[in-house]
């Protein structure tokens, strides 16, 4: 039974739980007349003190009930709405920055307090655009979103931070799994079918990392992950590159 506040599954038991205690109440207060009362006037009270509950209370408490049911739903598709890209199905920009500064900050077991955050720009797309319309465009963006997705685990953050470009946080990341989840993207984007006008057209993306071992703003962070998505660019693209955030070395790319 769903008992979130979505679900009906918590109307009907608000409902059966109100019921049952406006009977209780009734039966409580009346219990005082009892004594008073003949056998069979007793029953009659008894009735009365279950029926008039059950036939007032649970209707209205069904429907005061639905309601709040109703406007959960309302709050879910905004909050949905707000926070969406509409066109991939991941996080937006806002969203997704939010979720990863949350995330940043409120770690407190020193495991926590690593990962990696990846950013990946869809290489030469301009030409996607312009050489199949926008709508391929669109569907080719939609086709790396699902390349990005299948990768990742649950606890991996992912969004599409504009344009041809995502981020994926990798909590708990170390430098070796942050390369790796990084070239697997790379692999499964190029293996990406994409044929707009019968024949394939590849698709790539170059990915840069940066790798954080302790607390560190996302600024920082995204600063750091973007630059290695310039070197990645200039190597020629379609490659990955991955570096940490307090040591201005870079590591060696994993060339395509
Ligand atoms: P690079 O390898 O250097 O990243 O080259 P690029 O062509 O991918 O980069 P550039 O920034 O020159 O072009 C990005 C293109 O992405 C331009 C823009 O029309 C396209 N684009 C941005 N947002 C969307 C979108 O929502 N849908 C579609 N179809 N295209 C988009
Ligand atoms: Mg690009
Ligand atoms: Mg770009």
């Amino acid at each position: 039974m769903d008992l979130s506040p979505r679900g009906m599954g918590r109307v009907y038991l608000w409902t059966i739980l109100g019921t049952a205690a406006c009977i209780a109440a009734a039966l409580v207060v009346d219990s005082f007349n009892f004594p008073n009362l003949t056998d069979e006037a007793r029953l009659r009270a008894i009735l009365v003190d279950i029926l008039l509950p059950a036939g007032l209370a649970a209707p209205l408490l069904f429907f005061f009930t639905s309601k709040l049911r109703d406007l959960a739903i309302a709050h879910h598709r905004l909050t949905e709405f707000a926070s969406i890209d509409a066109l991939t199905g991941l996080l937006n920009r806002a969203a997704f920055t939010a979720e990863v500064e949350a995330h940043l900050s409120s770690a407190r077991d020193p495991r926590q307090q690593r990962g990696a955050l990846l950013v990946i720009d869809a290489d030469n797309f301009k030409a996607i655009n312009d050489s199949y319309g926008h709508d391929q465009g669109d569907e080719a963006l939609r086709l790396i979103a699902g390349a990005i997705r299948a990768v990742l685990r649950k606890a991996d953050r992912v969004g599409r931070l504009g344009g041809e470009e995502f981020g994926v946080l990798l909590p708990g990341s170390t430098p070796i799994t942050a390369e790796a989840v990084a070239e697997r993207i790379r692999q499964n984007v190029r293996a990406i079918s994409f044929s707009p006008s019968g024949t394939p057209h590849p698709i790539s993306v170059s990915i840069g990392g940066a790798v954080y071992e302790q607390q560190v703003p996302y600024n920082e962070l995204f600063r750091r992950a973007d630059q290695q998505l310039y070197v990645a660019k200039q190597k020629g693209r379609n490659r990955v590159t991955v570096a940490p955030i307090l040591d201005s070395r870079s590591s060696p790319a994993v060339a395509a």
